[in-house]
């Protein structure tokens, strides 16, 4: 059989993955001519074999490929004719298009660990080891082609040993590109008393003053893959207590890290699925039921209040090291200032040395940063509450093509962007909350760092359509073709392009607020979506937030309003916990405020509505973070309670004021909280009768919340909801750049 010269193009995950030794292994089997290489879109093959060869070898390499690898897509074409000396793999090509996926930071793998802990081996403790299969990729990226020079590594230059490593392709590091050791690589350094401790060799040396300072009851910053946490003992009440007062956080539950899987278990409640992804190498942080037994094995101010804590295992060798021997649970929490993006280095870390005691630094440069990843499950569903490390940035492919390069901006919180082009949406880690300089500063990195590791240039910007928001201001400032998208549209959407749905749906979004077609604030809404945009079938009766944004830190304002409403003046001599809530001049003056719409915007949401029955239930009259009275809500909610309370329709609005009524007679807060709950599932149940032949899909920060995302998928076994993609604003650059496929 006649052999012919073949190119083959192979594109997704393959790059930083082990791909192209893997290649070259296989072609040294089959006795291949020819080559392979990195380039912008993916890995390039060119061989001389027979076609039947070449089938064979393509088959071998799906079959066979890389664990941690990705193959979306496989091309191959004949070429002119080309003699080769043997079988070679030759540099990168970075011409071209860049469409190759970022690889993720991954956890150490077996291979890895057996060699961390392995006296006679030269990495012995070594706190950055790593190989092809494991380690950090995207926070130390600069460009594409992933290649050592364009990443963080480029500034430490390979000892002899690695780089025979690094250049052997049948060895397991061959272009690892974050190889080295504790002669060539990172090393670490211990500052504590204003002193920086530095030393070559002996790292495990500095290991033992971090777990020494975490033993007595300090808070230790330490430098992860995508920024710095704090830590402290979780089992230390005093050492919690001191985190809470200086990072000024009185009750927001801050996760916990455990050296392993069994640990965790003796704290919390793990289904297999739960334990899957605990252990899984992106190792996120899971949210998980706790057992009544933790009170005594960690500090109850760690989730003050809640059944509910986050959980994650080490996921870098030196979390490995530091908890194999500290042998207690860790609180570890995000270093930043609260609404600031994560620190990345020694000088934004700097505004937090009110709060740590010593640093636990090193010297690999965090090119991006990336928080951690939070997913949460629910029914056996995995819900993605926030895509981060590990999982970022993720390329999903449209289920049509762009005509144009589109960028998005997303929204306010939780903020992420996305770079749409031909048939994929490449959507940002977690950027954060965007309320100060900072943190718009950190988006245009963001923006930067996807434009050019990308080489992307956008043709249409979309952003929300809320005004005020820094992410539109940003767009609007910073580029011409603008375009908007309205905030619940783009909630709906992001689940429709995660579940490749056709138009039309029955949207249900659910959430704290966003800016809607009527220049109100919209958050509990049933949008029809179609190919012409939407339709706001129906939705909930409006209410006042007094005092605008402190009513969303205060329950008990949204709950007055609402009374207000029902009641007028006559709300002031109710004799129930949201009155009490106030003394008699700030009922007058809020009085006022109500009744002549004084900086009280009007709103629709359920997010706000949930405060409100929070409020009258007196569960909690003010928050201190972001979903805390969702959040008890849920504790309080009995499913053995199975009725619900009678609602009014009029005009396309939910009322709300029967609802509100009833759960202030009841004398049972379980019961009104359970009624509540099963009231919402109700009315999706009514909104759905006129659509029944329509997908149902449910977006938005509410169905965050377990009971009632449990409720719905007991209900409507066909529903779609965000798992992959955060169902919080965290979604909706991807939901913007959906739009388009109305156009399509
Ligand atoms: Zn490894
Ligand atoms: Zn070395
Ligand atoms: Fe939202």
């Amino acid at each position: 059989m006649k052999q012919y010269t073949y190119k083959i193009n192979i594109n997704g995950v393959v790059q930083g993955v082990g791909f192209r030794p893997f290649i070259y292994t296989l072609a040294s089997k089959f006795d291949f001519k020819g080559s392979v290489s990195n380039g912008s879109s993916g890995v390039e093959i060119y061989i001389n074999a027979t076609y039947d060869q070449l089938k064979q070898f393509l088959s071998e390499i799906n079959n066979n490929k890389p664990s941690l690898s990705q193959i979306d897509n496989i091309t191959y074409n004949k070429v002119d004719n080309q003699l080769f000396d043997d079988f070679s793999i030759k540099k990168s090509d970075d011409s071209g298009e860049k469409t190759v996926k970022i690889p993720p930071d991954l956890y150490v793998c077996k291979e890895c660990q057996a060699e961390l802990f392995d006296p006679d081996n030269r990495r012995f403790n070594y706190p950055f080891i790593t190989c092809t299969q494991c380690g950090v990729r995207y926070t130390i990226i600069k460009k594409l082609p992933y290649d050592r020079e364009f990443t963080s590594m480029s500034s430490f230059k390979m000892c002899e040993t690695c780089e025979a490593e690094y250049n052997d392709p049948t060895n397991r590091r061959y272009h690892a590109q974050p190889i080295g050791c504790f002669d060539c690589g990172p090393k670490l350094s211990w500052f504590e008393n204003n002193i920086w401790h530095k030393n070559d060799k002996e790292h495990v040396n500095l290991i033992d003053y971090a777990i020494n300072a975490i033993k007595s009851g300090k808070i230790v910053a330490i430098k992860g893959v995508g920024g710095y946490h704090l830590v402290c003992d979780a089992t230390n009440d005093s050492a919690v207590k001191t985190l809470r007062v200086r990072k000024n956080r009185p009750s927001k539950p801050f996760a916990i890290m455990t050296n392993d899987i069994d640990i965790a278990k003796n704290l919390a409640n793990i289904s297999p699925l739960e334990e899957s992804l605990l252990t899984s190498p992106q190792r996120p942080i899971v949210l998980l039921k706790t057992l009544p037994e933790i009170s005594k094995k960690i500090s109850s101010l760690v989730a003050p209040k809640l059944n509910t804590i986050g959980i994650f295992l080490p996921y870098t060798p030196l979390h490995l090291l530091i908890m194999n021997k500290l042998n207690r649970p860790l609180v570890a929490t995000s270093a930043n200032i609260s609404d600031e993006p994560l620190c990345t280095n020694l000088e934004s870390l700097k505004k937090l040395e009110n709060v740590y005691d010593a640093i636990l630094d090193h010297d690999r440069e965090i090119v991006n940063g990336c928080d951690d990843s939070v997913v949460m499950v629910v029914k056996d569903k995995t819900v993605m509450l926030r895509r981060a490390r590990g999982y970022a940035p993720i390329s999903i492919k449209l289920p049509f093509a762009l005509k144009k390069n589109i960028l998005a901006f997303g929204a306010n919180q939780k903020n992420t962007i996305a770079i749409g082009f031909g048939n994929d949406v490449v959507l940002s880690p977690h950027i954060g909350d965007l309320g100060n300089i900072e943190s718009v500063n950190y988006l245009a990195s963001n923006v930067k760092t996807f434009n050019e590791l990308y080489d992307f240039k956008p043709d249409i910007v979309l952003h929300d359509f809320h005004p005020q928001y820094e992410s539109t201001k940003f767009a609007q400032e910073n580029y011409n073709n603008t375009q908007g998208v309205w905030h619940h549209h783009a909630h709906i959407l992001s689940v429709v392009i995660e579940h490749k749905l056709k138009l039309p749906v029955l949207g249900v979004a659910f959430d704290g607020t966003g800016y809607g077609e009527d220049n109100t604030l919209w958050g509990g809404e049933f949008l029809v979506c179609n190919k012409n945009g939407f339709e706001r079938v129906l939705s909930f009766e409006p209410f006042l937030l007094l005092g605008g944004e402190k009513a969303i830190k205060e329950p008990r304002r949204v709950a007055l309003s609402i009374l207000f409403d029902i009641y007028g003046k006559k709300a002031m001599d109710l004799n129930n916990d949201v009155i009490l809530a106030f003394t008699k001049n700030e009922l007058e003056s809020f009085y006022t405020m109500h009744e002549k719409k004084i900086n009280s915007p009007q709103t629709s949401s359920m997010g706000r509505l949930f405060d409100a029955i929070a409020s009258i239930t007196n569960v909690c009259q003010f928050i201190t973070f972001e979903g805390e009275s969702g959040m008890q809500l849920e504790e309080l909610f009995d499913e053995n309670i199975k009725e619900y309370y009678e609602f009014d329709i009029v005009d396309k609005k939910i009322k709300i004021d029967k609802i509100i009524k009833s759960i202030l007679k009841e004398k049972d807060k379980k019961v009104a909280v359970s009624k509540f709950f099963r009231t919402i599932v109700e009315i999706i149940k009514f909104a759905q009768r006129d659509y029944k032949d329509m997908p149902l899909v449910v977006s938005g920060g509410v169905f965050q919340n377990r009971v009632l995302l449990s409720l719905l998928i007991e209900e409507f076994p066909n529903i779609y909801f965000a798992q992959q993609i955060p169902p919080n604003d965290g979604g909706i650059a991807l939901g913007q750049i959906a739009i388009m496929m109305e156009s399509n």
